[in-house]
């Protein structure tokens, strides 16, 4: 792979450059400690300093709410009309939320492939930022806490630089049109970049043990766990919301006043959510948030396993950071891992 490095006070101007691929998204701060992907004015607003926004990447090819296809009785549906063409940059994308994008290309590119996703994804390039885990962060883990691909660019730093490892043709371009900025990497730099892998590596504060994690589930299906935790989950979904690898959505249909015309629609959903398993004839195949809480796991942990040999989850500790009643995936983990071994 190639590997160049770029002096941080070219920074700014490596930026100007990057708008001839596109729009450029990057983190930028909400509140006193938030931060968001969010278009990017000026150099000056992006925050590279951050530890993960609030809502991930899947927002911008998963939109929250969006229109499937418009149809009109005896005319049949149409797709919208072609969004925009626009290219753009998401910038500074930390390693598990890259890993997470991986996860959302299988899960929407499998049996039924999906044309509104991929159409974005298609218009995105990716640059991605190493990072500094704070107590929430456990992708170490689930081994998403480094990436080999599914980036255009990735930026690690090294003090007064960054190496930049250019991942796909597009990156490449990107390094070429800026190519009096970028310098050859020296023996120093990659010495500075073992270093500092070697400090990320130690800041490592939460970790979760995923090996045999499947088997205990199936062991705990019944576990009073579940009981305890269904009595703190408050069914609020802002774990699904936040969630990289969580991608449920509901479908449901807008009349028009012609009552002949309308949209159908889809909008983000959460199993965590009451009427998530409601069907016709008014059963609720989870009533319970005990019984909601246990899908949401087992779906990450042990169906997502069976289906694609991986979990869903790349360790990001948005939904612990996040979740009102302080529910924590690690500690729950570490529960049901008690029950079954020493
Ligand atoms: S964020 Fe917490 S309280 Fe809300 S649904 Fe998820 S686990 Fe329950
Ligand atoms: S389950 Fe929690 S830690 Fe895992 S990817 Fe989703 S939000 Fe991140």
């Amino acid at each position: 792979m190639k590997i160049v490095k770029l002096p941080k006070e070219k920074l700014a101007e490596f930026l100007s450059c990057l708008r001839a691929f596109g729009e450029i998204h990057a983190p930028t701060k909400r509140g006193e400690k938030s931060h968001v992907f969010a278009p990017l004015k000026e150099p000056a607003g992006i925050e590279l300093d951050y530890t993960r926004t609030i809502l991930p990447l899947k927002k911008y090819f998963l939109p929250p709410m969006e229109t499937m296809f418009n149809f009109q009785a005896e005319k049949g549906y149409e797709t919208p009309a072609e969004e925009s063409d626009k290219k753009y940059i998401i910038f500074g994308v930390h390693p598990c939320d890259i890993h997470s994008l991986k996860i959302l290309d299988l899960v929407f590119g499998g049996k039924y492939v999906d044309g509104h996703y991929f159409s974005r994804r298609s218009k995105a390039a990716i640059i991605g930022l190493d990072c500094i885990p704070d107590e929430f962060c456990f992708c170490r883990s689930t081994g998403t806490d480094f990436v080999d691909d599914g980036f255009d660019l990735f930026l690690s730093d090294i003090e007064d630089s960054y190496l930049v490892r250019v991942g796909t043709s597009l990156g490449d371009d990107m390094v070429k049109a800026a190519d009096t900025l970028f310098q050859e990497v020296t023996v120093q730099d990659r010495e500075k970049y073992k270093k500092k892998s070697i400090q990320r590596g130690q800041s490592f504060q939460s970790e979760i043990q995923l090996q045999d994690l499947p088997e205990i589930m199936d062991l705990e299906y019944e576990s009073q766990i579940w009981q305890e935790l269904g009595e703190e989950c408050l069914g609020c979904g802002t774990c699904s919301m936040v969630c990289p690898t969580c991608y449920c959505y509901a479908v449901f249909d807008e009349l028009n006043l012609d009552a002949a015309s309308g949209q159908r629609i889809r909008r983000w959903d959460s199993c965590l959510f009451k009427d998530y398993a409601l069907v016709a004839g008014g059963h609720n195949f989870r009533a319970q948030r005990s019984s909601r809480v246990k899908n949401r796991y087992f779906h990450k942990q042990r169906g997502f396993v069976s289906q694609y040999g991986r979990p869903s989850c790349v360790g990001c500790g948005r939904c612990k950071e996040y979740c009102p009643a302080g529910v924590d995936i690690i500690e729950v983990v570490n529960k049901l891992r008690s029950e079954t071994r020493v």
